[in-house]
């Protein structure tokens, strides 16, 4: 059984090339952050490494080291490696050591499986040499090699190396989906999977991870809480918020997004109220402040302001200046009516 939830194009995409025999030696998974990217791709090594006829059972000692990472021939390489004491620093950058140390490996036989699986998360953040050492690799298949590059943003790698792989997007799942996945497979209280799905975006990892770590949920609302400030503060101040994101921004990308998608879940909630659908509002903890503050804008406003964030996320992707995007966003917070 493939243990990934939804995600039903992409299995049988990947069950029928495995039944086929044809399937690609490099593939490009594409998806936000705990969508399920890596999930998947541990599935596809247990899948190919399987001892059991219907391939992957998750229950044969191959696909029980796989899914504990103690698999010989299946690697992880990312910005904290296997190798990697406990004690060490994420990295910056995946270096091309790490690549060159991987094509060694992958010019051995495997040690104890069928296929070798080289799984590269965040690839994204592959040095220039890292990319330019792969993309030979990748220009060379090797029989019983697969590699398998995961990234939140295509767009952020040379187009060498993404056009050498199989594409497979993974799509966010429905909030009904990932609700009713908390309460079957990870015996979530219901209460707490309606909240977490609701904020999960259809990453059903993020929920799964915030089902048992309360301190996700708490930095959620922190964050919040600090957007919401920012709506009734002057200039000075929002272009000071803006420069600690801008600051983070170059260590992390992927938290800025997501301050961006909070804010945008924030305005998008204000809409439904406005039009009368509080049902379906992500920030259901706060539907009173919602309401109270919906009163404040009037429709375009807030139609404006969602397009703004859109926007500036989109920009950000296409690698604009992260200063220039953000403090363009903080003035175009639309001012209250009353
Ligand atoms: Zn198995």
């Amino acid at each position: 059984m493939w243990q990934v939830v939804g995600q039903t194009r992409a299995v049988s995409l990947l069950q029928r090339s495995l039944e086929s025999g044809s399937l690609a030696h490099a593939w490009l998974l594409i998806g936000p952050a705990h969508v399920g990217k890596m999930t998947l791709a541990l599935n596809l090594a247990q899948a190919l490494n399987c001892e059991a006829s219907a391939p992957p059972c998750g229950e044969c000692a191959s696909c029980q080291k796989i899914a504990s990472a103690k698999h010989a021939d299946v690697q992880i390489i990312g910005l904290t490696s296997n190798g990697d004491s406990a004690e060490s620093k994420p990295r910056a950058e995946i270096s091309i050591d790490q690549i060159r140390q991987m094509q060694h490996s992958a010019s051995l036989p495997p040690f104890e499986g069928k296929y070798k699986v080289f799984i590269v998360d965040g690839a994204e953040h592959l040095s220039d040499e890292a990319a330019n050492c792969l993309l030979k690799t990748l220009e060379e298949p090797v029989s019983k090699v697969i590699f398998i590059l995961l990234t939140t943003n295509e767009r952020l790698l040379p187009t060498t190396v993404t056009s050498r792989c199989q594409r497979l997007e993974l799509s966010p799942l429905s909030v009904p989906e990932v609700e009713a996945a908390l309460n079957r497979d990870w015996g979530t209280e219901p209460q707490r999977a309606r909240l977490l799905a609701r904020f999960s975006h259809g990453c059903l990892g993020w929920a799964i991870l915030a089902a048992s770590d309360d301190s996700l949920l708490r930095q959620r609302a922190e964050k919040l809480d600090r957007l919401l400030n920012i709506i009734n503060t002057d200039y000075e101040e929002r272009f000071a918020y803006t420069a600690q994101l801008v600051a983070k921004f170059s260590q992390n990308r992927g938290l800025v997004q997501e301050i961006l998608d909070l804010w945008l879940d924030w305005w998008r909630d204000l809409l439904l109220v406005k039009v009368g659908c509080n049902d379906i509002i992500t920030n259901v903890d706060r539907a009173a402040m919602l309401t109270e503050m919906a009163r404040g804008y009037d429709l375009a406003q807030i139609k404006a302001f969602i397009n703004s964030i859109q926007a500036a996320g989109e920009q950000l992707r296409l690698n604009a200046n992260p200063q220039l995007v953000l403090e363009v966003l903080m003035l175009s917070i639309p001012g209250k009516e009353r």
